[in-house]
């Protein structure tokens, strides 16, 4: 490792993933002395697998502060990406034209109504439409005659997750930060006031530290009196080689990327720490982008994934900071690239010293000891 590399900053990141450097960057945009520690090319990366989403229409009906949350990221999420462009030359292909759920049945498609219904009840400001499949066809002229209908809403979008990864590191590097691959850390010391870093080859020390280290979160939380039960969920992605233009917006399983490709997602499973590929799932994954767009058929497939999501027992986010260690937060959830811009400019100030936001009081990781759980994540 480069010698260079300090041995203590204002706060130590733990994860150099979308969630660990989204903070990193917000936090050392803000002029904070910031070390990003990463473990390395074998850790399960979710950020290096998913499906590339800025997506609000639905979740968190049952969690309302969780929809208000996502909501707030998609809405700094352009100014995000303005930054990034700017301080890094890395364009991570933002659109926010709105996104459309496609249903199969017209009971799909009633449940489908009742729960937007419900939410913009509760929420107030929450626009979207119901489409028959008519009305949908004319948006989209592609679409196939399985799909019955849609809802739509104006708040969702997609990025090029991959770039995003990669402006996030290069915009914390642009700020100062200091990001160290191959640096798996093993344990957490603390005295008061300080935090001790501990990996093969050395020690860090900071009075913060953020542990975003996503399915590593689980092991090194206990190190600090937090609680992140996080566990796998596998998802499984087949990306297209490149076809014409023909879909502008996202869509909840198929999108078509900035490059022209069409990604096609994508599974959920529980499987342990296998992030292997299948075929039956992804004869699955395939067959319902043919039925939304059939003439993906004759499309051929280059590539197939699988990754796992960071997903607590409840699916929603931990985002505390320790009562029994002041200074050590925990932040961890399952939609870390809409929610990247959130982390950048709400959590990385509540770090920073700041308010906790205040959605976030609902999410400690105390609540799966207390049975608090809450029912569905999306
Ligand atoms: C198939 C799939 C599709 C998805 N689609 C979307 C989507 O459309 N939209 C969306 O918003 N989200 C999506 N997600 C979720 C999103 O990818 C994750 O929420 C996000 O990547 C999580 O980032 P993370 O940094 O927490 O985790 P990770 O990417 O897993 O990163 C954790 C990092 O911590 C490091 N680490 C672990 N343990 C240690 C340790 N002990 N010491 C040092 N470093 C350590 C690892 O090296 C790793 O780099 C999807 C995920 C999957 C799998």
């Amino acid at each position: 490792m480069n010698e260079t590399v300090p041995n203590t900053a204002d706060v130590i990141v733990v994860g150099g993933g979308l969630v660990g450097m989204a903070v990193a960057y917000g936090l050392a945009k803000a002029g904070t002395n910031t070390l990003v520690l990463d473990q390395g090319d074998d850790a399960f990366r979710a950020s290096r697998g998913n499906f590339g989403l800025v997506w609000v229409q639905g979740k968190g009906f049952d969690r309302l502060e969780y929809s208000r949350w996502t909501r707030s990221s998609a809405r700094a999420w352009a100014g995000l990406a303005e930054g990034l462009r700017q301080e890094t030359d890395v364009d991570v292909r933002l659109t926010q034209p709105g996104g459309f759920h496609m249903c199969f049945s017209d009971n799909e498609l009633a449940e489908r109504q009742a729960r937007l219904a419900g939410m913009q009840a509760a929420l107030g400001d929450y626009p979207f439409e119901m489409l028959d499949g008519a009305d949908l066809k004319a948006r989209l002229p592609g679409i196939g005659p399985k799909v019955v209908g849609a809802s739509y809403t104006p708040m969702d979008g997609h990025v090029n997750p991959l770039k995003l990864l990669r402006a996030l590191h290069a915009g914390a590097r642009h700020h100062g930060a200091t990001v160290v691959g191959r640096m798996p850390v093993t344990g957490i010391e603390s005295a008061p006031g300080e935090f001790t870093v501990v990996t093969p080859e050395r020690r860090f020390t900071a009075p913060r530290i953020v542990l975003a280290a996503g399915l590593g979160n689980r092991v090194l939380a206990e190190h600090v009196g937090l609680h992140a039960p996080v566990a796998p969920n596998r998802g499984q992605v087949l990306v297209s080689e490149r076809v014409r233009p023909f879909l502008k917006y996202p869509t909840i399983n198929v999108r078509q990327t900035d490059e022209g490709s069409v990604q096609f997602g994508d599974s959920m499973e529980e499987v342990g720490f296998n992030d292997l590929t299948t075929t039956d799932v992804l004869a699955k994954i395939a067959q319902r982008g043919v039925s939304t767009f059939p003439f993906l058929a004759d499309v051929r497939m280059v590539r197939a994934w699988g990754a796992l999501r960071v997903m607590s027992p409840d699916g929603y986010p931990i985002y505390q900071q320790s009562e029994s260690h002041p200074g050590a937060f925990v932040v961890t959830c399952h939609s870390g690239v809409t929610l990247a811009a959130a982390h950048a400019t709400r959590i990385a100030p509540w770090i920073r010293g700041g308010e906790r936001p205040e959605e976030l009081a609902v999410f400690a990781g105390e609540r799966f000891l207390t049975g608090e759980v809450f029912s569905h994540a999306h």
